[in-house]
């Protein structure tokens, strides 16, 4: 593109600087013209050049212009606008190129801009993207953090399950453990009994926020008074061997909404805890 650009203007140059040739013979014999008619007081004040030596006593501008090698080495240097054409077309040029550079540069810098703002926007969205996800891992925290605390309430061997057994129901789940094991509390709560139970030998039993009741039988000791507020997995008794019992074990139940005895190893589960 550029290149052709170059090669128009050439062309131009040369069109031109004939065209000027062409301009100064016509002004040499017009000159010439004036002189024979005795202008020549005249000519003086137009034109600053004051030694024009006329080409020929002719108006034939043809002839003139065939005669060029005639014009003389004074004429050619005080005519010789075809050099000032050059430069100028030259700085036409060196002008054009400039131009061109910086029409080049502007496209560039409007192409860089583009390309920033896309770069910004890229970031704006992962910002967003991030910030979305620092948000639910947030909610996902929180949610966690709301949920009550939930451990396994005695180490030691399952032993029995939840259901019908020995042709009677048991209401509850066994973990069998040396005499003395800590016993402690599944969940936080209150204690709303503690002492001996028909059975259980003797019980803890402790309501927890929803309304739930655990229930501890059999043990050896018993660690907290009725009334206590216990955190899950505070100790509250240690494993025995009293009531009903056929070894030294924790029999743990719960009583959903206080009374609804339940499969301790569901509602365990549901809280993430496995027996
Ligand atoms: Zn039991």
């Amino acid at each position: 593109m550029a290149r052709h650009r170059v090669k128009g203007s050439l062309v131009d140059v040369i069109d031109r600087v004939d065209l000027d040739r062409k301009k100064a013979v016509t002004a040499v014999v017009a000159a010439g013209a004036l002189i024979g008619a005795g202008f020549t007081q005249a000519l003086a004040t137009v034109t600053p050049v004051d030694r024009i030596v006329p080409v020929a006593a002719t108006k034939n501008l043809a002839a003139a212009m065939t005669a060029q090698p005639d014009l003389g080495p004074q004429t050619i240097h005080s005519l010789d606008t075809g050099a000032e054409t050059r430069k100028l077309l030259q700085a036409e040029q060196i002008q054009a190129q400039f131009h061109v550079r910086e029409a080049l540069k502007a496209a560039e810098g409007a192409y860089t801009q583009r390309q920033e703002a896309a770069k910004a926007a890229e970031g704006a969205r992962i910002q967003r993207q991030e910030a979305a996800k620092a948000e639910a891992a947030r909610i996902a925290a929180e949610e966690e953090a709301k949920k009550p605390k939930c451990v396994r309430p005695a180490e030691g061997s399952f032993t029995s399950g939840f259901g019908a057994r020995w042709g009677t129901s048991h209401n509850g789940v066994d973990i069998a453990n040396a005499i003395g094991t800590p016993i402690v509390a599944a969940m936080d709560g209150t204690v709303v009994e503690a002492g001996p139970a028909s059975g259980f030998g003797l019980w803890v039993r402790i309501q927890h926020a929803d309304g739930t009741i655990t229930v501890y039988g059999h043990m050896n000791t018993i660690d907290v008074p009725q009334g206590a507020q216990v955190k899950a997995g505070q100790q509250i008794a240690t494993i025995g061997n009293r009531g009903e019992s056929t070894g030294p074990h924790l029999h743990f139940e719960v009583w959903a909404a206080g009374s609804q005895k339940i499969n301790p190893v569901g509602w365990l589960a549901e809280r993430g805890v496995s027996l």
